[in-house]
Formats: C-alpha cells, sequence, structure tokens
C-alpha cells in the first residue's frame, strides 16, 4: 500500500529471483500486480546459479587489478575470467568504467551501500522463505572458502579477520586436517579454508524462485506470458502484450536481468550495463561436498543440489548471445576431479547464463529518470539470487513513497546521469 494508503496496479516485467521477489513484495502489500515474463518464473539466471545466499558478500566484486592477474587474464592462464575478443571489444567502455570503480577508494564507497543492502539478504529471504513454506530448501551451512597453498590461505584469513572486524560477518579459520575431516570426500591434502558461518544456501534456486511465484499468485498476484518488447506507455501508464490479452498499469517494473541493457537502451538510457557469462554442470554417482565449496585458487565453486553436485565457473565477457566456449567447465571439472570422486555429468550440455553487471558493482534499483511510471530493479551481478528479497523490499518502499528501509541513493538510476 502507498503512503497515501491507495493501492496501484503494477506490471512487473521479467520473472527471475529479482522480478518475482518484487512482484511477491509489492502483492504483500496490498497492490495489484501482474508479473509478465516470455517463460515461466525462475528458468534463466536464477536457475543456473550456485544458490549461495551470500551474507559474506559485503564487498562488491572488484576487478583484479594487479598487474600478476591481469597478464595471467590476458594469456587466458586464470581461471576466473576468460573472454572472448569480440566481447570484451564491445564491453569495452563498460569495462572501462568498472575498473576504474575498482580503484580502492571507490571500492570502499561502493562496499559501503553494497554492505548495508546485503545485511539484509538473509533476513529478507526468511521472510519469504516462511510465507512460502520454502524453508526445507535452504541450508544455513555457510559458504567455504578452499586454499591449496599456504600463503594465499594466510593473505585470506587476514582479509576474512579485516571483513569480521568491519562488518560483522562471521568466519571460522580451518587447517588443512579441521578442512580433510569436514570434508571426508576431498582425497588430496589442502591448506585449509576460510569458513564464513552466516551464509545459506539451496539445493534448488530455480525451486526457490517458483515457490516465491506461486505464494505470489495465491495472494491474488497474476503472472502471464508475454513479451517485454510490447511495453509501450499509453497515457499517464503503461501497456504490453501478453498470451492472455492487454496488461495495463499505472507503474512498470523492469527487472530482465542479463536482457536489462538492450530494452533500456531502446527507451533511450544509457547505464553501463554487461553481463559475465558463467557455466554449470551436475554430477551423480561420485562425492559431493556437505558445505558449498569455491576451490578459491581455481576459480569455480561446488554445490550440492537436487540434480547432483553442481559446478559453476568464473566471469567470461562475452556476448549475451554468442556460441557456448565451456573452456572455463573444463579446467573446473580437471581441478574439481583431482579434489574428489566427481562422477558421472548429467548434462550432455553444459548450462550457460549471463550475471547482469553494472559497471560500479551496485544494482539500479529506483524510478527511472525519463518515463513516469517506469521502475529499474536488474545489475545485481554476482548477487542476485541473494539480493532478490532485500531489492524487492527496497523497489516496494520506493514506489510506495515512504521513507525507505535503507538508504537508496547508492542505487538511484540517476547516478549514470
Ligand atoms: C554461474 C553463475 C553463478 C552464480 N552464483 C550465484 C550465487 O551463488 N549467489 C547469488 O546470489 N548469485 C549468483 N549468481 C548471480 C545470479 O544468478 C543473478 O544475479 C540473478 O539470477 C539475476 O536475477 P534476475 O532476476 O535479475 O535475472 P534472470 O533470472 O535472468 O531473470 C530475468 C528474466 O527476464 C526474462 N526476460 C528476458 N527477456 C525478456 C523478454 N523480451 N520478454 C519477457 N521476459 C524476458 C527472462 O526470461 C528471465 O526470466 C550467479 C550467476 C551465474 C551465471
Amino acid at each position: 500500500m502507498a503512503a497515501d494508503g491507495t493501492s496501484k496496479d503494477i506490471l512487473v516485467i521479467g520473472a527471475g529471483i529479482v522480478g518475482t521477489c518484487a512482484a511477491l513484495e509489492l502483492a504483500l502489500r496490498g497492490h495489484r500486480v501482474t508479473l509478465m515474463d516470455r517463460r515461466l518464473p525462475g528458468l534463466e539466471t536464477s536457475y543456473g546459479n550456485a544458490g549461495v545466499i551470500q551474507r559474506e558478500a559485503v564487498e562488491p566484486y572488484a576487478m583484479p587489478r594487479s598487474l600478476r592477474f591481469l597478464l595471467a587474464a590476458a594469456l587466458g592462464r586464470t581461471p576466473d575470467v576468460h573472454y572472448h575478443v569480440a566481447g570484451l571489444l564491445a564491453a569495452w567502455p563498460q569495462l572501462w568504467q568498472y575498473w576504474r570503480a575498482s580503484a580502492p577508494h571507490r571500492h570502499r564507497q561502493a562496499s559501503g551501500d553494497y554492505a548495508a543492502l546485503i545485511a539484509h539478504a538473509t533476513s529478507e529471504h526468511q521472510r519469504m522463505l516462511d510465507l512460502a513454506g520454502a524453508n526445507a530448501l535452504v541450508q544455513r551451512q555457510g559458504l567455504r572458502l578452499v586454499y591449496r597453498s599456504a600463503g594465499l590461505l594466510d593473505e585470506a584469513l587476514k582479509d576474512a579477520a579485516r571483513i569480521e572486524r568491519e562488518y560483522g560477518i562471521a568466519f571460522r579459520a580451518m587447517d588443512g586436517a579441521q578442512l580433510q575431516a569436514a570434508e571426508p570426500g576431498f582425497r588430496i591434502p589442502l591448506a585449509g579454508a576460510v569458513h564464513w558461518l552466516d551464509s545459506w544456501s539451496v539445493s534448488d534456486p530455480s525451486l526457490v524462485v517458483e515457490r516465491y511465484a506461486r505464494l505470489f499468485t495465491a495472494l491474488g498476484g497474476r503472472f502471464v506470458l508475454g513479451n517485454a518488447g510490447s511495453l509501450r506507455q499509453a497515457g499517464a501508464g503503461w501497456q504490453a502484450d501478453t498470451v492472455e490479452g492487454r496488461v495495463e498499469a499505472s507503474q512498470a517494473v523492469v527487472a530482465l536481468g542479463p536482457w536489462a541493457g538492450p530494452f533500456t537502451r531502446r527507451l533511450g538510457y544509457r547505464l553501463p550495463l554487461f553481463v559475465k557469462r558463467g557455466y554449470h554442470r551436475h554430477y551423480v554417482n561420485g562425492a559431493t561436498v556437505a558445505v558449498p565449496t569455491l576451490d578459491a585458487e581455481r576459480g569455480y565453486v561446488m554445490s550440492a543440489q537436487k540434480k547432483g553436485l553442481r559446478i559453476t565457473t568464473g566471469a567470461e565477457i562475452a556476448d549475451i548471445d554468442a556460441t557456448p566456449t565451456p573452456r572455463q567447465l573444463a579446467l573446473a571439472e580437471a581441478a574439481a576431479a583431482g579434489l574428489l570422486a566427481l562422477g558421472e555429468p548429467v548434462e550432455s550440455t553444459p548450462w550457460l547464463g549471463s550475471r547482469p553487471c553494472v559497471a560500479d558493482m551496485k544494482p539500479i534499483i529506483g524510478k527511472a529518470g525519463r518515463h513516469d511510471g517506469l521502475w529499474f530493479n536488474f545489475g545485481h551481478g554476482h548477487q542476485g539470487f541473494t539480493l532478490g528479497p532485500a531489492s524487492a523490499r527496497l523497489l516496494a518502499d520506493l514506489i510506495d513513497g515512504g521513507t525507505p528501509y535503507t538508504d537508496a541513493a547508492g542505487y538511484a538510476p540517476g547516478r549514470f546521469g
């Protein structure tokens, strides 16, 4: 309900975790909400992620600026990042802004905004999980970053201690023996781990979105199939064509994740958006991990999912529609197979998705500057699954016109002019 006590007709476009949570939050507040997507909810990026609710990710993922990393990336020798030359050239202006935003003083500023929002990641998911009856999909066992070399573990532990001091995020330092006892499936000795204790994970991210969407429709919300390209201004409001006919609303929310770039450009917005692609594959009949695990020196995550052990890769800079090149997945598979009995792959073709990224590393949440009744909620990068519910609450506060529950200025679309 808006601050003046009225309810609104709102059309949310895009039913990933971000759009579905926004639609649910708005419906919970008494608005009449239609959620539109070209597919059923939760089948794109929100399907294929590692499923970690990253309460520890108080500092957004900066572009590594060390010469060692840049050289390794240029030579294709780091598993963290892979690039297509065409994708690199096309995204060059955004990547340059990302590089600048990653300078230590700018990154510190961005981290202040990011930490304030991510502080609500687990509590806002919890509220929705309770209402959706979906707690069985969640594990509250943290996220483990494992290290192979003592030197890098030492550096990581120092950084973890700083994060704990500055942001109050709890972690446990593990040596090699403790890690081996916690993960008996590991067949080579590792140096140890940083175990972040406040992070959660889910066994099926897509199913979580589906459950939130089901709650949304149970509350009276309407889900319809339709193409975002049909959205247009009509009088004082918005219209779109769906398989069930025309939908009209006074407000429209764009939650198109990695497809927000071309869509908002068509409406006249110049936002520094780009994508970091990533792959996954599941494995069965092998070992698994007790806790989601980032093999920090090899740049991939393993997490236990309903379909098997899921391996997700780091960033590939490429056009969203470019031919898949799952080189990082092949490297990750080889590294994981050295660490544990990997089992048999489930999919013959790996899944490919795209993290929706913004050059300053923060999502874009708030009122669009050029159109009345248009709102943005996209660009959640590496932590969209984490931030879906917390962003939804912020967006709904802004639409309702009250004081936002956390500072909105750092997320405003207007920060790009
Ligand atoms: C490999 C990998 C691992 C990740 N791991 C994690 C993790 O562990 N934790 C975490 O928090 N985040 C993680 N992420 C990031 C996270 O998955 C994303 O930030 C998040 O899913 C983005 O959600 P979204 O709703 O914005 O986008 P999406 O889920 O992509 O939703 C966008 C929706 O828009 C719809 N759409 C697009 N075009 C149109 C159109 N023309 N008409 C109608 N509908 C349209 C799509 O069908 C889609 O449903 C990971 C990402 C990747 C790739």
